[in-house]
């Protein structure tokens, strides 16, 4: 077990590791964010924070040893250099490396039996056309890395959109994936214990605009709710799969055929911050109690459920309005720059 009064490593400084920094200081722990950027909202509420290329192997040795346990907020991180921090990281390297490269993540998602949306590599504009004959229209083209938010992703309504999707996508490796008919999305939070102890929150049902996370509600509707549990019992094969150690999400396609995984996050997750007041023990402070090895804390509801609005951009010009409203709860994440598309803050409103 790893003690109150031992020190959190976090690597990536944004919200996630805000929050997850909050709710470690709740339980005496103190954090120490690694980020290469100069002000990370993160390390505005952490103990220590190293400023270094998430490459910088010698930075990362000094991080290591001033850590008692680690882990990360973000998936796009080099694997290799983080290696150095042998069990301490949790969760390990291995569901880093699957979750943050398409392709790895659909044939391991497969590999545990849960289904995904039909799927090709695209290397090439010529394995496109291929993919296109396949899988049908319409189809999305998604970059194997660095995609977020929607980001590193193109459709295609007709075959002549396939030069501009491959153009659109930078030309990178890439996945093509059949577009699902979906009437709903949805996720699965699952916190994992070293011990193979695991924990569910309710699942949240999440409207996406543009590719990017706008509000997750809880409960459900009752056309999603009858997919849990198959969503869960693939969350859980996943999640054993990995030997995963701390909190992970599987976002879901509702469709008319049951649940199809879209995609997963080794982490805490957007669809989870309601959570922090909707539930009795938050993602931030289970993620925490699993990685140190503390009992696990109540999931269910504290009141009827939540609804979880995000604060994209200049959304965030609003916040006196929110303030002023009785019972929602504002979080502001003290980036900088409100930039389109940028996530700035959340208001989350419980559900009496
Ligand atoms: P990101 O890493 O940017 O979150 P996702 O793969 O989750 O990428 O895609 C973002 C959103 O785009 C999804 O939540 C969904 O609304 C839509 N989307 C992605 N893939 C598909 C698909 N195969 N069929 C239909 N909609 C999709
Ligand atoms: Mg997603």
């Amino acid at each position: 077990m790893i003690a109150p009064g031992s020190t959190i490593g976090i690597i990536g400084g944004g919200q996630l590791g805000r929050m997850l920094g909050i709710a470690a200081a709740q339980l005496g722990y103190k954090c120490h964010i690694f980020d290469p950027h100069a002000a990370p909202c993160a390390a505005d509420v952490a103990a220590e924070f190293t400023r270094a290329d998430y490459g910088d192997h010698d930075a990362l040795q000094r991080f290591a040893a001033a850590v008692d346990v680690a882990t990360y907020e973000f998936e796009n991180l080099p694997v290799e250099p983080l290696q150095l921090l042998g069990d301490k990281l949790c969760p390990g390297t291995r569901s880093l490396a699957i979750a943050q490269d398409r392709a790895e993540e659909k044939s391991f998602i497969e590999g545990t039996g849960a289904r995904v949306a039909p799927w090709r590599k695209v290397s090439s504009p010529g394995d496109l056309r291929v993919a296109v004959d396949a899988l049908g229209l319409p189809l999305v083209l998604k970059t194997r890395r660095y995609g977020y938010d929607g980001k590193g992703q193109a459709w295609l309504r007709s075959a002549s959109d396939a030069d501009s999707a491959w153009q659109a996508i930078g030309q990178e490796p890439a996945i093509a994936e059949a577009g699902i008919d979906f009437f709903a999305e949805f996720s699965v939070i699952v916190a994992r214990w070293a011990d193979g102890t695991t924990r569910f929150w309710d699942s949240a049902e999440n409207e996406h605009r543009g590719g990017i996370l706008r509000t997750s509600t809880v409960p459900c509707s009752a056309a999603v709710a009858v997919q849990v549990a198959e969503a869960r019992e693939a969350a859980l094969g996943i999640a054993g799969a990995l030997g995963h150690v701390g909190v992970l999400t599987v976002e879901f396609f509702a469709s008319a055929d049951g649940p199809i995984v879209n995609e997963i996050a080794p982490r805490v997750h957007n669809s989870g911050h309601w959570t922090i007041e909707g539930a009795v023990t938050s993602q931030f402070e289970q993620h925490i109690r699993a990685i140190c090895g503390l009992p696990p804390g109540l999931t269910g509801l504290t009141r009827g459920g939540a609804v979880m609005e995000n604060l994209i951009g200049t959304d965030i010009e609003r916040w006196p309005e929110f303030a002023a409203e009785r019972g929602a709860h504002l979080h502001l994440y003290g980036k900088g720059e409100a930039r389109p598309g940028r996530k700035m803050g959340h208001v989350t409103r419980v559900v009496r």
